[in-house]
């Protein structure tokens, strides 16, 4: 199948510079260390970071922080070994992996990739100065794949501080004084106790109808000195810890609560879709959490659709697919989010018991180029009659053109951001009541309106 082949390639390489991506690196990592553990040899990882993207980003613009990261990319995979690994693991972060390695031959690549780094960079007909910076990690097959990306982390972090433009070699003194900077546990266990979490929801837009029927349930940590942290800054940690249970049942109880006030004045169709991490998918008693939280804020099972995504489930036991079964008996839904990113087996996606895919956001972004992929996403889950949610829609043209592949709904700042309760409540109201729906799905439907037009359609009259 063509499309599950474009898609595990997309699961394992990095789609700006199709060099391995976090998943693959994780998986070489595993290896080699599986490798030094038998030889009693040792690996190194490096990480490698620009000492200025952001603002090269923020004035050149994205296109030429693009240009920027392709060269990086380019310069490191010469600089290696063959046998050797570069991958990106998001933004200007990249990862080289050394398979066997001694700490001379180590801290060698180190100083190289950060004098090759030191050369200017022709972006977009200017010459642009660069410089990065390189934390070196070496370990045994004693050493798990976390700690050894995080001690490479460490070490960067430490050449920044030391200056940048330079090498650091990660020492246990190191991580002392980073996880004392952090202390991030500490501190979420803390904010439990005094209800720092606060719900912002998204608006999900039918495309069909130009209503919202739903709305996404999103979690921040109001930190009393930081300000509103986002989730991607601590779930990890709050995963580590275990602390995810207690946060994850907080704001499933939460957002049902609030979604069944809006019932009130809005309708007793508006559902919530509420995040599961991997670990409250794994606790034996999310059947009993779901049902005391339904009883407890009144909230109909079939407003409630739970969302969870594909390496969560792709894998998982009988076990796990029993419990969803039981718990989607109750009327409550499931939704594979970020789909398309994972390690996606198709023929498993049959077993799994979910009503809708969540599009990622990176296929999205490539709508005008690249619609095929979209196009066969969405027929594919029409086969396994699954809805299709489309996420991260930013542009009256992605709106446009995907109610015209057939998506049925939508979300993204394009209809509108998440906000807290109160901000969220005026969209939900406006959109309900201003939407001309015909209106709105014909214009869409029909690709008749220009992409300008569609920002003025009562669809969109949201104005947050
Ligand atoms: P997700 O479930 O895929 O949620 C969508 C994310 O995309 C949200 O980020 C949302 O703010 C962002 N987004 C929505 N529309 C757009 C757009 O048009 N453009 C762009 N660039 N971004 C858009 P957020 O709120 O930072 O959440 C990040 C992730 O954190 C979520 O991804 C979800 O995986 C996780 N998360 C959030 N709340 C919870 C929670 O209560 N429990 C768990 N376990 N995970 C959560
Ligand atoms: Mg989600
Ligand atoms: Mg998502």
């Amino acid at each position: 199948y063509d499309l599950e082949r474009l898609l595990t390639h997309r699961a394992f390489y990095d789609q700006l510079t199709d060099i391995p991506n976090r998943t693959l690196l994780g998986d070489r990592l595993n290896h080699a260390l599986g490798r030094a553990q038998q030889s009693a040899g040792q690996i190194a990882a490096l990480h490698v970071n620009l000492d200025n993207f952001r603002s090269i980003n923020e004035s050149l613009g994205r296109d030429a922080g693009d240009e920027l990261i392709i060269e990086m990319s380019k310069r490191l995979q010469s600089a290696i070994r063959p046998g050797d690994t570069v991958a990106r693991i998001g933004g200007d972060e990249f990862f080289v992996l050394l398979d066997p390695a001694s700490s001379e031959q180590a801290t060698t690549m180190a100083s190289r990739i950060t004098v090759s780094l030191q050369q200017p960079i022709s972006v977009q007909g200017s010459l642009v100065a660069i410089s990065g910076s390189v934390g070196v990690a070496l370990a045994g097959g004693d050493t798990n794949v976390s700690g050894l990306l995080r001690n490479a982390d460490i070490a960067m972090l430490a050449a920044k501080a030391a200056g940048k433009r330079q090498w650091a070699m990660f020492q246990e003194t190191m991580h002392e004084s980073a996880s004392k900077r952090l202390n991030l546990a500490g501190g979420l266990r803390r904010a439990i106790d005094r209800n720092e979490f606060r719900v912002h929801y998204q608006p999900i837009v039918d495309l069909h109808t130009g209503e919202v029927m739903s709305v996404e349930a999103l979690v921040r940590w109001a930190h009393p000195t930081l300000g509103l942290v986002p989730p991607a800054d601590f779930i990890p940690v709050a995963e580590e810890t275990g602390l995810i249970l207690p946060i994850g049942r907080w704001v499933l109880e939460e957002s049902c609560r609030q979604v069944k006030k809006w019932q009130d004045t809005l309708g007793p169709e508006l559902s919530v879709h509420v995040n599961l991490s991997a670990l409250q998918l794994d606790a034996p008693d999310l059947l009993g959490v779901v049902t005391e939280t339904l009883h407890a804020t009144g909230l109909k099972p079939g407003c409630l659709i739970l969302e969870l995504t594909e390496s969560m489930a792709i894998g998982g036991s009988d076990v796990l697919l029993a419990r969803m079964r039981a718990i989607r008996k109750l009327g409550v839904r499931f939704s594979l989010d970020d789909f398309g990113t994972g390690y996606s087996s198709l023929s498993y996606l049959q077993k799994l018991p979910v009503d809708s895919l969540k599009i990622d956001k990176s296929f999205v972004d490539q709508i005008g180029t690249h619609p095929a992929m979209l196009e066969a996403i969405i027929h594919l889950a029409r086969s396994l009659s699954l809805e299709t949610v489309a996420e991260g829609v930013e542009h009256a043209h992605q709106a446009t053109i995907l109610a015209h592949l057939g998506c049925d709904r939508a979300q993204g700042y394009f209809f509108a951001r998440p906000a807290e309760p109160d901000d969220v409540l005026g969209s939900l109201t406006r959109i309900a009541s201003q939407g001309h729906p015909a209106k709105v799905r014909a214009a869409l439907s029909l690709g008749r309106v220009h992409p300008e037009d569609v920002t003025k359609l009562p669809l969109v009259s949201t104005s947050i």
